[in-house]
């Protein structure tokens, strides 16, 4: 099929061609006809599928009919991440350039007033982040009344950043007659039941499976103790033709221990994370898509939407929480029909989280070993450290102990793979340059714990207010284990009945 039969006008058609696209990808031949006929989408599709220009090519067609009146955009189009949104603003420029629309970008760690003038002028096509845009609304620098097209992208991403409140609040400010695109590239219980209150009589269109790894993808496993992991990681990377790799991890702060330990030993890594400065992380990327960084160490929020072309290894410094976030890991190799590599580090304790990984790719993992380090043996569990009293926020860094773990119940049995023997990868040398821990001492037998004093002052009836802004609030969400996110239905976890105004004291996990 050629994009000339989907009926997109010669302008935007002269702009895909001088993009050098010839042919449409699936999601886009199956979105665009219906977008131009003024259906709502729910669409189930991954980044890398070319979504993005399935709704930002028909929605240029459509809004090329008429003109924005001052701070009342005509459409809106909402996005996890500032990279995801500045992403698609690229996107808009790029096939919009024969077209006259006016495009602004709101999202956190840029000025307010350069957002407002842009408000001023008038906007067709308004890309945001929830808590951005929310700023503008609540300053009474926008009205959402004149928004003809809603996009609601990466709706899963919101779910687990915690967005979904700030986006119902905007979605409740809209029109109710308007078109709505809503994409998600997993289709859980509460996004669908979302995506039901959102859309009107949607047309339905799933490009792939919600969790499928590419073909092109060749996949590995690394099973070493948890100590050991830099170490794998260096050696991992010594052993490999790595030209440009990112390297995963659950929390933002071991993105920074690890970016300090890469660069320590000479590599030419870069860190990006969402505790650091607008400039910084838009700098960060364009060196990475430049070539100038080779190693990117990033968060699963952070990298979002990162569109690197032709990466050649994804490694996994940690599994992360969510089997579909590995896919969405690995899927920034292999790409355009070119082998990519993924490692995957995982400390015994993670071996709940393989599997789930496993279940949810339908395959077994090939176990990769190397040379000079210790293979560990995967255990059932929730991917939670033991005996460290470390919660998923813990670094992965060497200080052990701390109280707070609850009690977990019996320990199963350690779980057996049976795979095919390992490749081996690495020479023994290479492992071995890497400084080794001091081992840990044994933790101390805990004090009974002493009756509380009776308290004299009313008690506090919320938690304190985290002041930091939202995307950090966000990120810090998104590293808590699922279970303690408070916007999950998770069964009863966030208490019903006090719509999304839910005391902090409230959704706290009850000891
Ligand atoms: P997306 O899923 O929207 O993030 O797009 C993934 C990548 O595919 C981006 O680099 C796009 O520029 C590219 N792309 C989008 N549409 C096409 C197409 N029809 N042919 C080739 N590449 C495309």
């Amino acid at each position: 099929m050629s994009f000339e039969s989907l009926g997109l006008s010669a302008p935007v058609l002269q702009a895909v061609a001088e993009k050098g696209y010839t042919t449409p990808t699936p999601i886009q031949e199956k979105a665009i006809p219906i977008v131009l006929m003024g259906r709502d989408v729910l669409g189930c599709a991954q980044t890398g599928t070319g979504k993005t220009a399935g709704f930002v090519l028909p929605m240029i067609d459509i809004l090329s009919q008429g003109r924005a009146k001052a701070r009342m955009p005509r459409s809106l189009i909402l996005e996890p991440t500032r990279e995801l949104a500045a992403q698609v603003a690229e996107n808009f420029e790029t096939y919009g350039k024969h077209n006259k629309l006016n495009m602004a970008l709101l999202i956190g760690g840029v000025s307010f007033p350069d957002q407002e003038r842009a408000l001023e002028r008038g906007v067709d096509v308004l890309i945001a982040t929830p808590g951005r845009l929310l700023d503008h609304f609540e300053r009474g620098g926008i009205l959402l009344n004149d928004v003809k097209i809603l996009v609601i992208d990466e709706a899963d991403r919101m779910l687990d950043m915690g967005f979904i409140p700030d986006v119902e609040r905007i979605v409740s400010t809209l029109p109710p007659l308007r078109q709505t695109l809503f994409f998600s590239a997993t289709m859980p219980p509460e996004i669908k039941r979302l995506a039901d209150r959102f859309l009107s009589n949607p047309k339905e269109v799933t490009v792939s499976p919600p969790a499928s790894a590419s073909a092109n993808i060749v996949q590995g496993l690394i099973v070493v103790p948890e100590d050991d992991k830099r170490d794998a990681l260096l050696a991992l990377i010594k052993s490999q033709e790595v030209k440009n790799a990112i390297v995963f991890c659950n929390r933002k702060r071991d993105v920074a221990t690890l970016h300090t330990t890469l660069k320590k030993h000479g590599l030419n890594a870069g860190a990006l994370h969402g505790d650091m400065s607008q400039p910084a992380r838009t700098e960060t990327l364009e060196k990475f898509k430049a070539g100038d960084i080779q190693i990117l160490v990033a968060s699963d929020v952070a990298a979002r939407g990162l569109d690197v072309q032709d990466m050649s290894h994804v490694f996994n410094y940690d599994v992360p929480f969510s089997p579909e976030d590995y896919v969405h890991r690995i899927g920034r190799t292999g790409r355009a029909g070119k082998t990519g590599h993924s490692f995957t580090l995982a400390a015994p304790f993670e071996g709940g989280l393989i599997e789930a990984i496993e279940k949810l790719i339908g395959t077994s993992i090939p176990r990769v070993e190397i040379p000079g380090l210790e293979t560990a043996t995967l255990e059932a569990g929730d991917g939670r450290r033991r005996g460290r009293g470390g919660r998923g926020g813990r670094p992965v860094g060497r200080s052990g102990g701390g109280a707070g773990d609850k009690p977990r119940g019996p320990r199963r049995e350690p779980r057996e793979h049976r795979e095919p023997r390992p490749e081996k990868l690495v020479e023994p040398q290479a492992a071995a340059e890497a400084p080794r821990d001091v081992p840990r001492e044994p933790r101390p037998e805990r004090a009974p714990r002493e009756r509380r004093p009776e308290r004299v002052h009313a008690p506090r009836d919320h938690a304190p207010r985290d002041h930091a802004p939202r995307e950090q609030r966000a990120e810090r969400n998104q590293e808590r284990r699922p279970e303690q996110r408070r916007d999950r239905d998770d069964g009863g976890a966030a208490p019903k009945g006090l719509g999304d105004h839910v005391p902090a004291f409230l959704a706290r996990p009850s000891r």
